[in-house]
């Protein structure tokens, strides 16, 4: 087979401009797109990257995403995989749900434990493999289990407890390991009383996001710290103290509602954000001597 020739079920781009696939709308072209709405097109997919020769690298919402402005050599593989089973207190959920949707049918049938994620962006695959968290929450405190899908090992089930979870991290970071689907533990709760709190840490949410897809949330992690309150030292505290919100490369900028939020004041580069994220970790480093790191992935060649 050629991929000039090829004949898919899943939909597949070639040259396909990653600025579309992430919410800070920043991205040069893939050579492949593929867009997988079932395990058996992701698989599909992976065999064409296998016998192609090409590297692969699976979006969700890419909502945590800074790709390079030259794009990526390889195949993206957009996870679309969209099912959701509830069966009492326990859920199994395909890896391109929206998390904020899956947050919503939670609190519609009243099952407790997501509804401090109401309103992250991106997939529950995303958010699987990066932890992603809020208000003291994260995403695998509920985890059960995680089918996966791996080249070499085919399909299997991990349970969160081998998947080396931290602070906005699991071991499935750059493993070439494919998340499918998600199961979760959730506990039984009344639904108007989740909706409630699911409506005020909305509302408290959009104070402190831009509207819009201009950004990938917070561009670095927050600093674990044994002797800080709640045992981290705000990213976003540092980053304002340094006047982060007043500096501007380009057309990438600093929001003005939370320092911590670089974003794309219209027809940004990647470079620019990159070159305005490494001028802000080296004043941070001056001044407080302290190593930020990015909890954005950096996809493709910035050198
Ligand atoms: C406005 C805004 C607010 C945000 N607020 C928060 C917040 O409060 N807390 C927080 O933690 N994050 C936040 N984020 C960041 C982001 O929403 C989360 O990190 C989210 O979980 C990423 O999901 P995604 O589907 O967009 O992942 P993507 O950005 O598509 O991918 C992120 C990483 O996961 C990998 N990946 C994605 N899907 C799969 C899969 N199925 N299998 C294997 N690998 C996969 C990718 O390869 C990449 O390495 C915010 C972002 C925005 C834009």
């Amino acid at each position: 087979m050629t991929t000039t020739q090829a004949k898919t079920r899943f939909r597949l781009e070639q040259n396909y401009p990653i600025s579309k696939l992430t919410t800070f709308g920043i991205g040069g072209p893939a050579d492949w797109a593929a867009f997988c709405r079932s395990a058996e097109e992701v698989v599909e997919a992976v065999e064409f990257c296998r016998q192609n020769r090409l590297e692969y690298f699976v979006i969700g919402g890419g909502s945590n995403i800074l790709s390079s402005d030259n794009g990526f050599r390889g195949m993206i593989i957009v996870l679309q995989i969209e099912m959701l089973e509830i069966d009492d207190d326990c859920i199994t959920v395909g890896a391109g749900y929206s998390l904020h949707k899956l947050v919503e049918e939670t609190v519609a049938a009243g099952l407790e434990g997501l509804e401090a994620l109401a309103g992250i962006a991106g997939t529950v695959g995303g958010a699987i493999v990066g932890n992603a968290g809020a208000y003291g929450v994260a995403i695998s405190d509920r985890l059960v289990d995680v089918n996966l899908y791996h080249l070499l090992k085919g399909f299997y089930t991990e349970r969160k407890e081998n998947l080396g979870y931290k602070y906005r991290h699991s071991d499935l970071k750059w493993s070439q390991n494919i998340v499918i689907s998600g199961r979760f533990q959730l506990a039984h709760g009344d639904a108007a009383c989740l909706r409630e709190k699911m409506d005020s840490i909305l509302a408290e949410r959009w104070q402190k996001h831009p509207k819009g897809n201009i950004s990938a949330g917070c561009f670095f992690k927050n600093i674990e710290s044994a002797t800080a309150p709640h045992g981290k030292i705000a990213a976003g505290y540092l980053l304002d103290q340094i006047g982060a919100k007043q500096m501007q490369i380009g057309h990438a900028g600093v929001f003005s509602g939370h320092a911590n939020i670089l974003i794309n004041k219209g027809g940004a580069t990647a470079s620019e954000v990159r070159d305005l994220s490494i001028k802000l970790k080296e004043k941070v480093k001056e001044i407080y001597g302290i190593d930020l790191t990015e909890e954005v992935i950096l996809l493709g060649d910035f050198s």
